[in-house]
């Protein structure tokens, strides 16, 4: 029996959640967001709780067919899919619940970051994610998390206080700091490469109106770096992405600069509204400013403004930089302005505050320490211009000496050094030891993977 016969055989029993190409509704669970090579799985299981996801890695493991774990399908790598494999989809899984008397929200596998935010707001409650709603969150937690919050709350991985997982020999452990702390260290920034999270608990922050939203600059190569100085002295309740980008054709944006280069910040301050405006008045001061829609506003209305990217294919590098120089932010305006795709941006997230306090070691996101989080980025339509896109993303990433150093959840092409890149060497020994340990075989390696360490002679022997 071929082995994808074989692990239909084993789960037979998932009546309407066992979908292989010749079923109805296959078609709707097989892509996900990006559409790289188009290639299909052979077989998308959706698990309803730990127990089957346990028969499922059981089945994954020992038939030996290519395998991939899919929270919200998000990832640039399209990690959450495998040509002629098993696709273990999480999202009924779904559901986010908060207890507001202890602050901690529980977030099953398949949930959003957009349920996860409606369900805390209805309580006055946030954690932070990042800027894009339908990302899934353990998806998100797991390899860094970093968007509106960050500098006053951590990364979304800073406030995970405990895990629930299904391990590659099918056992379902607990992760915490009493409870497989090892463990527990590896998955906040390892990523899936330990086994499959089906439940984590996360810490939320009292978080209702904020002031932020959109400010949109002249391509002045000054106001890059004045941005990012007011971020640097600016307090942790103020968190911001700044975007080198083409204007797309928003109906806020003046018509006649579609489609040229534009600097945009989006600010969110989640501090007093007395103070924003004085927090906030450098960032307007940072060059000549065309559209300013920050206001106070309840905190889930901020998203929305992320494109949507459904279908396409993403070309992207990622590093970080300590700023950008005025003749490095003019180079970047010049590249954006010739790029070959309607969409093509830099992105810098400047980190410091909550994050930077975390001690390097004290989870396996070791980037503590750096200024900014840069990424430049092309998206073209799928089949079309797709080697055009990556030799323009990295001209401009080249020009920004972005390089030996990643951030795990924007890497799109993995290659040979991506672990050396995303870990610095002292974390990926350590992540490697944990891997021997949990996944001696490599069964999760749909992912930024990290190689289990080999086994010490006494084992082998
Ligand atoms: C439009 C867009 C905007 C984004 N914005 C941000 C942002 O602002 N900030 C930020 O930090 N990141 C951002 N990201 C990156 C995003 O955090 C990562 O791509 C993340 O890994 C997506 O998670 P997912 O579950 O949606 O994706 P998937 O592709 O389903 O999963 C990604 C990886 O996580 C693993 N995984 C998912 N769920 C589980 C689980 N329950 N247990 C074990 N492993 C699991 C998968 O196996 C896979 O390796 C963005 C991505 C996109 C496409």
């Amino acid at each position: 029996m071929a082995a994808i016969d074989d692990v239909r055989a084993r789960l037979g029993g998932w009546a309407g959640r066992l979908l292989a190409s010749d079923c109805a509704g296959f078609e709707d669970v097989a892509p996900v967001v990006f559409a790289g090579d188009g290639a299909a799985p052979a077989l998308v299981a959706r698990p309803r709780d730990a127990g089957e996801v346990a028969a499922a890695v059981r089945a994954a493991a020992e038939t030996g067919v290519p395998f991939a774990v899919r929270g919200g399908g998000h990832a640039y790598a399209r990690y959450g899919t495998v040509a002629a494999g098993l696709v273990l989809d999480l999202r009924l899984l779904g559901g986010a619940r908060i207890d507001p008397g202890r602050r901690v929200g529980v977030a099953s596998a398949g949930t959003t970051a957009g349920d996860y935010t409606a369900a805390a707001a209805a309580h006055g409650l946030a954690t932070g994610f990042g800027d894009t709603l339908s990302v899934g969150v353990p998806g998100l937690a797991l390899g860094g998390g970093i968007g509106y919050l960050s500098r006053r709350d951590g990364l979304t991985l800073d406030n995970v206080l405990g895990a629930e997982v299904v391990l590659a020999d099918g056992s379902i452990v607990r992760a915490s700091d009493d409870e497989n702390a090892d463990l527990f260290w590896a998955l906040r920034g390892g990523g899936g490469n330990f086994g499959v999270v089906t439940r984590l608990d996360l810490r939320l922050t009292p978080t209702t109106v904020v002031t932020g939203g959109l400010l949109a600059f002249a391509p002045d190569p000054t106001t890059v770096g004045a941005l990012l100085a007011a971020a640097a002295a600016a307090p942790d309740e103020l968190s911001l992405m700044v975007n080198v980008m083409k204007a797309p054709p928003a109906p806020f944006l003046p018509a006649e600069r579609h489609g040229t280069p534009i600097v945009v910040a989006l600010v969110c301050h989640s501090g007093s509204p007395d103070v924003a405006g004085a927090v906030l008045a450098p960032f307007r001061a940072a060059g000549t400013l065309l559209v300013d829609l920050v206001r106070p506003q309840p905190y889930p209305d901020l998203f929305g403004l992320a494109p949507n990217q459904v279908g396409t294919w993403p070309a992207q590098r990622t590093g970080f930089v300590e700023t950008v120089a005025e003749d490095a932010a003019a180079a970047v305006i010049d590249a954006v302005r010739t790029a070959p795709t309607p969409v093509a941006v830099l992105n810098l997230r400047p980190m410091g505050g909550a994050i930077a306090r975390v001690p390097r070691d004290g989870t396996s996101f070791a980037h503590r320490d750096r200024a900014v989080m840069a990424t430049v980025g092309a998206v073209s339509p799928a089949g079309a211009g797709a080697a055009d896109a990556r030799a323009w993303v990295a001209r401009a990433a080249d020009g920004l000496s972005l390089g030996g150093a990643a951030y795990a959840n924007f890497v799109a092409e993995p290659g040979a050094a991506a672990a050396s890149d995303a870990y610095p060497s002292e974390t990926l020994r350590r992540l490697q030891e944990v891997k021997r340990q949990v996944d001696p075989g490599n069964l999760f390696r749909s992912n930024l993977n990290v190689l289990p360490a080999e086994a010490p002679a006494a084992v082998r022997a």
